[in-house]
């Protein structure tokens, strides 16, 4: 599966492997807000701790909505010599979040400075494919929001989209097929028919954009 950027997230990153799904999504390097950045802290999946810089153990404590806190001990930090730099102020020790799925993204981090030629040609091929495809969708046939609740009714959306972006084309290559022979009735007749159902494609997925040029 390939996708952007803008889908390098740990909980994808997670989801898709427990389908068994192997993502092409170049993963983003880690943003530096902090001296000491979140990379330095090294997570051990196997005992479930994380090692600061000063290889000083932070352990679990606390649950939040798409992770956990991991908290070093206050009396390790008391003497360390970059706490200056590590730690927030007016705090005494050291509190990290790591998302559920943060081992799936350093194995993605690992996996994208690994990118064969064929990765790098797939998501090549994504960039020219998919994303101009999605920018006409959203930017003319609404996709860019949902106009039902649901997935199902969501899923119902994006086929009606495509079915739209689908028959402009077709249309599209029928009028340039016709060349000058535009004015034969049966092939006019049939052209008209496959501009009135993309009409009724995009009115049904977006009426506020039916009157756009297409
Ligand atoms: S301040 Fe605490 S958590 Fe930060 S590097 Fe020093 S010992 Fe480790």
């Amino acid at each position: 599966m390939t996708a952007d950027q803008g889908y390098a997230y740990s909980k994808i990153y997670g989801g898709l492997e427990a389908r068994g799904i192997d993502p092409v999504i170049p993963a983003k390097k880690e943003p530096i807000r902090s001296r000491v950045p979140l990379r330095r802290f090294r997570y051990d999946a196997r005992h479930d701790i994380l090692k600061c810089p000063m290889r000083r153990i932070l352990r679990s404590q606390r649950r939040i909505e798409h992770g956990r806190y991991f908290y070093s001990r206050a009396t390790d930090c008391r003497r360390c010599p970059i706490r200056g730099d590590c730690l927030s102020k007016g705090r005494v020790n050291k509190a990290v979040v790591v998302s559920d799925h943060h081992p799936a993204l350093l194995r993605a981090r690992r996996c994208k400075e690994r990118w064969s030629r064929e990765d790098a040609r797939l998501y090549q091929r994504h960039r020219w494919r998919s994303e101009g495809f999605h920018g006409e969708a959203k930017s003319w046939h609404g996709l860019a929001r949902a106009v039902r609740r649901g997935l199902q009714t969501m899923r119902i959306q994006a086929f009606l989209t495509a079915a739209a972006v689908n028959l402009k084309r077709l249309a599209a290559a029928l009028l340039a097929l016709l060349g000058p022979w535009r004015g034969i009735s049966l092939l006019a007749a049939l052209a008209h028919l496959l501009a009135a159902t993309v009409a009724a494609s995009i009115q049904t997925t977006r009426p506020e954009l039916a009157d756009r040029p297409a």
